[in-house]
C-alpha cells in the first residue's frame, strides 16, 4: 500500500535518474513530495482577451489553435515554430524556439491557456515561447516550483498529482480535532491538495494558514516537550562569590552593557530553575567576557562550564584566551574537539568525567555521549545561530547531577522578538549596546576590480607599520569542496605572495585544511609572524586578533550582507583606525552600498532582511531553526502566536506527548529534534 513513506520512485515517470534529483531537494519520499511547496503560482483565472491584454506583462491568454507552422531553421542548432492562436475576436502569432515535442503537442482547433508575455503591434500581436495549461476551469492556479537543473514545475505538478491520487483519502491528521476547529484550520488533506492545486485564491490562503499552523505548532511541540522536562527539574542553584578577584585578570574595565549582562546572569545563577537567556550583541562587543564571568561564578560554586564554539578555531582560540585569562586562578580550562587525537580526547573526557577541568571549551564534540560531566552547572553556546535546536538543547540535557544545568546563548545576529519566542520560547534577553571605549568604526570602501592594486599598496603601508591583513576570497560552503574553489583560494594566495606582497608573509587558511594545520596558521597569525592571512569564510565568526587592522574582500557581491558584516567585525577590535575594502564589478549594488554606509549590526540585518525578500522573512535558517518548509513565509505574526498557544495548552494537558491522541504529534516532534540537528 502506498503511504506517506513510501519512496518516489513508486510514482509514474520516477525513474532512479529522476529520483536523484528529487534528492537533491531533500525529496525521498511521497510525504517529502507532498512538502515540496510552490514557491508561486501561475494565475490563470482571469484570461485576457488577445485585444484588451496588458502589454508585456505575463498574463494568459484563452485561444484556440488556429494554424501551424512546420520548422523553420534559422541556424544550425537554433529552429523556429509559429502557432497562430485566435480567441475569436482577435489573432495572437506564438513563436516557439527549438520546441518540436511542446509545438507537436498542441492540436489544430484545441483550446489551450497560453500564459507570457504579448508584444507586437495593434493588428498583430505576438506572443513568444509562453507556457501552455489545459484549458481546464477547475484548475486556474498552476504551481511554480522551487526548481532544480532536470526537473520542471510541469513535471513537478504531475509527479504532485499522482501522488494525492494514491494517498488515501482518509489520512490521520497530526493536528487533534479541537485545535483545529479552534483555530479554523483545515484539514491536512485538504491543506495538501489546496496548496498545489488551488481552485481559488482563498482556499489557498487557508490551505498556507493550515500548513505554516502545523509547522509552528510542531517546533513548539518540540521545544516546549523539551523545555517543561527541564523546568521541572531543577538547576544547578549557585551563591553569590567575590566577584573583584575576576575583575582584576584583565587590563580593561567593562563597558556598562556587559557590567549589566553579568549582573543578569549572575542573579539567574542564583535562582533555583535554570537560566534560559540569550546575550546578544554585535561583533566585537565583548560577549566572551560575560560568558567568562559567568564561568568563573560557576567554578567558584564547584560547578563546570562548557562552552561551545560552531567552529574548530573559534574552539581553540576560546581555550586560549581562557586558559592565558583563568591561568593562577586555580580554574583548569579544557580543549575538546572533533579532531583531536583519540587518546587526547580520551584524556580530556577523563578530566571531565573526575572534575579535574572546571572549564570545558570545544565544538560538539561536547555533545558526544563518551562526555560525561561530573557537574555540569553552566552550557554557553557562542554563535549560537550556526547550530540547530537539536544541538543546542542537547548541551542542556547534559545532567550529570539530576540537574539541569543554566544555559547562556551568546549571538551577534539580531533576532526578532517574534523569532526568538519560535527559537527559544520563554527567554530572557541581555543585549550588549555599547562597544569598548576606544573603538572607530571600521571605514568600508567600495571598489570595482580595476582598483586593486592601488588596494594591496594601502595594505602593504599598514603592514609596513607593523600591522595585519586579511585577504577573504569567496569560498562559500559548497564551492568550498570542489577542488577547483579551492584551487582558485591557493592560487590567489600563492599568485599573492609571489607577486603584490613578495618580502612579506603570507600564510593561508581556508575549510579542507586539516585542523592541526588550520591551528598552526592560525596560532602563527595571532602570534603576528604572518603578515596576511589569505582565507575562506572560516574565519567569518569569532575570530579576534587586534592588531589585524585592515580586510579585503574579493568578489563582495557574492557574500551575504550579515556575512560581510561578520567577516568585517575581524577587523576594527583594537584601539587603531580600520578599514574594509570590498572589490566587486557591482559598485553600484543596494547592498554593497549599505554596508559601506554603516557599522550597525542591528540595521544591517533590518536591510537584509528587506533585501532579501519574503522569501526568508525571518531569516529563520540563520538562527539554526530547522528549515522551515513554508513557515519561512511566515507574514502573519498572529497566526505564530495562536500556534505557540495551542502546543502550549497541549503540554499542559500531556506534557510528554502520551496520550493516544497525540501519538501523530509525538513521532512527528520527536523527527524533528533529531532531524535539526543534521
Ligand atoms: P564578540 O562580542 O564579537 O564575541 P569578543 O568577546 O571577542 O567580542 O571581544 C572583542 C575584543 O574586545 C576582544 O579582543 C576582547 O578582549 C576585547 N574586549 C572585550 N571587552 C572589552 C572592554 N570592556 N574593553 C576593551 N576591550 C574589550
Ligand atoms: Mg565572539
Amino acid at each position: 500500500m502506498v503511504s506517506l513513506s513510501t519512496n518516489i520512485q513508486f510514482l509514474k515517470g520516477v525513474g532512479e535518474q529522476r529520483a536523484k534529483r528529487y534528492a537533491r531537494l531533500g525529496v525521498q519520499t511521497i510525504g517529502d513530495l507532498l512538502e515540496y511547496y510552490p514557491r508561486d503560482y501561475i494565475d490563470c483565472s482571469h484570461p485576457s482577451a488577445i485585444l484588451s491584454a496588458p502589454y508585456d506583462q505575463p498574463c494568459a491568454i484563452r485561444a484556440r489553435v488556429a494554424a501551424k507552422s512546420g520548422e523553420q531553421r534559422i541556424r544550425k542548432g537554433l529552429s523556429l515554430f509559429k502557432v497562430l492562436v485566435t480567441d475569436g475576436q482577435s489573432d495572437l502569432l506564438i513563436t516557439f524556439f527549438n520546441a518540436k515535442f511542446t509545438v507537436a503537442s498542441l492540436k489544430e482547433e484545441e483550446t489551450y491557456l497560453f500564459y507570457g508575455r504579448v508584444a507586437g503591434r495593434i493588428g498583430r500581436r505576438e506572443m513568444a515561447s509562453p507556457q501552455i495549461f489545459p484549458d481546464d476551469p477547475s484548475l486556474p492556479f498552476s504551481p511554480v516550483y522551487p526548481l532544480t537543473e532536470g526537473l520542471s514545475s510541469k513535471i513537478i505538478a504531475a509527479n504532485v498529482r499522482q501522488a494525492l491520487s494514491l494517498i488515501p483519502a482518509q489520512q490521520a491528521d497530526p493536528l487533534p480535532r479541537q485545535i483545529r476547529e479552534a483555530n479554523r484550520l483545515c484539514a491536512r488533506r485538504e491543506a495538501l491538495e489546496q496548496i498545489h492545486f488551488p481552485s481559488n485564491a482563498q482556499s489557498l490562503a487557508q490551505a498556507r494558514r493550515r500548513l505554516i499552523f502545523e509547522e509552528l505548532f510542531g517546533l513548539h511541540l518540540a521545544l516546549g516537550k523539551t523545555r517543561e522536562k527541564a523546568k521541572r527539574e531543577l538547576s544547578a542553584p549557585m551563591k553569590p562569590v567575590a566577584m573583584e578577584p575576576f575583575y582584576r585578570l584583565f587590563p580593561f574595565s567593562l563597558t556598562g552593557a556587559q557590567q549589566r549582562a553579568i549582573r543578569d546572569c549572575l542573579a539567574d545563577l542564583c535562582r533555583p530553575s535554570p537560566m534560559n537567556r540569550l546575550l546578544q550583541g554585535d561583533v566585537g562587543s565583548g560577549k566572551t567576557m560575560v560568558a567568562a564571568a559567568c564561568a568563573y561564578f560557576a567554578a567558584q560554586n564547584g560547578y563546570q562550564t562548557a562552552m561551545m564554539a560552531p567552529t574548530e578555531i573559534l574552539a581553540s582560540q576560546h581555550f586560549q584566551t581562557w586558559s592565558r585569562l583563568f591561568s593562577g586562578t586555580g580554574i583548569a580550562v579544557g580543549l575538546l574537539t572533533g579532531s583531536m587525537p583519540a587518546a587526547a580526547k580520551r584524556e580530556t573526557q577523563e578530566k571531565i568525567a573526575s572534575g579535574q577541568l572546571q572549564v570545558i571549551v570545544g565544538t560538539h564534540a561536547l555533545l558526544q555521549s563518551q562526555v560525561s560531566f561530573h557537574r555540569l552547572g553552566l552550557a554557553v553556546t557562542d554563535e549560537q545561530h550556526r547550530f540547530g535546536v537539536a544541538q543546542r538543547l542537547a548541551l542542556s540535557q547534559k545532567t550529570p547531577c539530576g540537574r539541569y544545568p543554566h544555559v547562556l546563548v551568546m549571538s551577534a545576529t539580531p533576532i526578532p522578538r517574534t523569532l526568538a519566542l519560535l527559537v527559544y520560547g520563554d527567554l530572557d534577553l541581555s543585549i550588549l549596546d555599547e562597544l569598548p571605549k576606544g573603538r572607530q568604526p571600521v571605514k568600508t570602501y567600495l571598489i570595482d576590480p580595476g582598483k586593486r592594486e592601488r588596494a594591496y599598496r594601502f595594505i602593504r603601508s599598514h603592514l609596513d607599520q607593523g600591522r595585519q591583513a586579511y585577504i577573504v576570497c569567496p569560498l562559500v560552503d559548497t564551492a568550498e569542496n570542489t577542488p577547483a574553489g579551492l584551487e582558485s583560494a591557493v592560487r590567489e594566495a600563492q599568485r599573492l605572495a609571489a607577486d603584490s606582497f613578495a618580502g612579506y608573509s603570507v600564510g593561508i587558511l581556508h575549510g579542507r585544511m586539516k585542523p592541526a594545520e588550520k591551528e598552526q596558521v592560525m596560532a602563527r597569525f595571532h602570534a603576528g609572524e604572518l603578515q596576511l592571512l589569505v582565507t575562506t569564510t572560516v574565519i567569518e565568526v569569532g575570530v579576534d586578533v587586534p592588531n589585524a587592522t585592515i580586510m579585503l574582500v574579493q568578489n563582495a557581491e557574492r557574500f551575504g550582507l550579515s556575512q560581510l558584516h561578520q567577516l568585517r567585525g575581524r577587523v576594527g577590535r583594537g584601539g587603531a583606525e580600520s578599514f574594509c575594502i570590498l572589490v566587486s564589478e557591482h559598485t553600484g549594488s543596494p547592498r554593497l552600498q549599505a554596508i559601506c554606509r554603516t557599522n550597525d549590526g542591528f540595521r544591517i540585518a533590518e536591510e537584509d532582511l528587506k533585501l532579501r525578500g519574503p522569501g526568508d522573512f525571518f531569516g529563520l535558517r540563520q538562527h539554526g531553526l530547522p528549515a522551515m518548509k513554508i513557515a519561512g513565509l511566515l507574514e502573519d505574526v498572529a497566526l505564530a502566536d495562536q500556534a505557540r498557544a495551542a502546543a502550549l495548552s497541549v503540554l499542559a494537558s500531556d506534557p510528554d506527548l502520551q496520550l493516544p491522541e497525540h501519538a501523530a504529534l509525538r513521532a512527528q516532534t520527536d523527527r524533528m529534534l533529531e532531524t535539526a540537528g543534521a
